[in-house]
């Protein structure tokens, strides 16, 4: 940790600083520059608070330099995560396609879906059967039944499946049906989840919360991690900001951003982060040239009758024209789709 004093500090100012930075347990070296000293505060310490020191007085600044999570960072694991699943490899050099409808609705539905995004190349079926809604009125998913639907036609087309859970109550049985556990943007910081499904051995998608930093999503990840599961992607399904054309603003900077400072797969979802079907194809094509190792993309064959997200649903011709444009990036940056 840097600590920047104020130009005009006090001997007995400077130290109390020291006094308590000692306390603290860091080993202080001094800097005195022309108009300012700056205090260098030894001593790795994960969940330091550093507001302790800002508000001494006499403190200017106070810049943390070691990252506040471990397991999850690029300086405790160099090489790349990589999540195998039976023929299916995240965070290699494929990049992975997981599409399907925001719900699963019925059996036609998604029998009907999971053929249409098999076709076309993707990998993983995605499906809620238990939906995180805003409105307590609104179609809520249909729990087990939904789960049963969606493996019966996951195995007919040799997809594998990323479903969401809401509840730990609910992890053994959605553990008994998915391949992937999604824990949904509304849900990135309930601690005691996460906790718990870093108990279980499926994977676990991460998304990032509607107004989560990058550093918020990786100390999320961390609960995971630290609790057991090292199988954990995170996922850029984009943030609230004052923009109003889209359904959120999508950060596709978060994609290297998490490349340097974290091993963990990164996936992008521009359909929660745009809300806009017609915005999803050229921020499928950016994602991946960003960097992204998978993308997450709603498909329906019947949008305007979808009991979620139909307007940011793709046609089944859009999710087809989709994938052979983000192939063609892939092979730019040297991957595969
Ligand atoms: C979803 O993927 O179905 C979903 C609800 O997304 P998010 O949690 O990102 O809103
Ligand atoms: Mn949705």
């Amino acid at each position: 940790m840097v600590v920047v004093l104020e130009k005009n500090v006090t001997q007995e100012q400077l130290e109390n600083i020291i006094k308590h930075l000692e306390e603290y347990n860091f080993a202080v070296h001094k800097s005195t520059g022309e108009e300012q000293i700056v205090l260098g505060a030894i001593g790795v310490q994960l969940n330091f608070d550093t507001r302790k020191i800002k508000i001494l007085e006499g403190v200017a600044e106070v810049y943390r330099i070691t990252e506040p999570f471990k397991l999850a960072s690029r300086s405790f694991k160099k090489e790349n995560t990589e999540i195998k699943i039976k023929d299916v490899v995240i965070g290699g050099s494929e990049v992975v396609m997981m599409a399907g409808p925001c719900s699963v609705e019925n059996e036609d539905q998604i029998f009907t879906i999971a053929e249409i995004v098999s076709k076309a190349g993707a990998k993983i079926l995605r499906g809620g059967a238990f939906k995180p809604r805003t409105s307590p009125y609104s179609f809520q998913g249909l729990g087990e039944e939904g789960l049963k639907l969606m493996r019966k036609a996951a195995d007919k087309y040799g997809l594998l499946i990323i479903t969401e859970v809401m509840e730990s109550s609910n992890i053994d049985l959605i553990e008994k049906y998915a391949d992937i556990f999604q824990v949904g943007a509304r849900n990135m910081q309930n601690f005691p989840l996460l906790r718990d499904l870093g108990k279980t051995t499926k994977p676990i998608m991460l998304k990032r919360g509607l107004a989560a930093t990058v550093e918020d999503l990786l100390m999320s990840a961390e609960y995971i991690l630290s609790s057991g599961n090292k199988e954990v992607m995170l996922c850029e399904r984009g943030i609230r900001t004052f923009e109003t054309y889209t359904r959120n603003t999508f950060d596709l900077s978060a994609i290297p951003v998490i490349h340097k400072r974290s091993h963990l797969p990164i996936i992008a979802d521009p359909s929660h982060a745009t809300g806009l079907r017609d915005k999803v194809l050229p921020m499928a094509r950016a994602a991946v040239a960003a960097g992204a190792d998978g993308l997450m993309v709603e498909v329906h064959h019947e949008p305007e009758k979808a009991l979620s997200d139909g307007p940011q649903a793709l046609l089944p011709e859009q999710f087809a024209e989709l994938m052979i444009q983000v192939k063609t990036i892939a092979e730019v940056i040297g991957r595969k789709m």
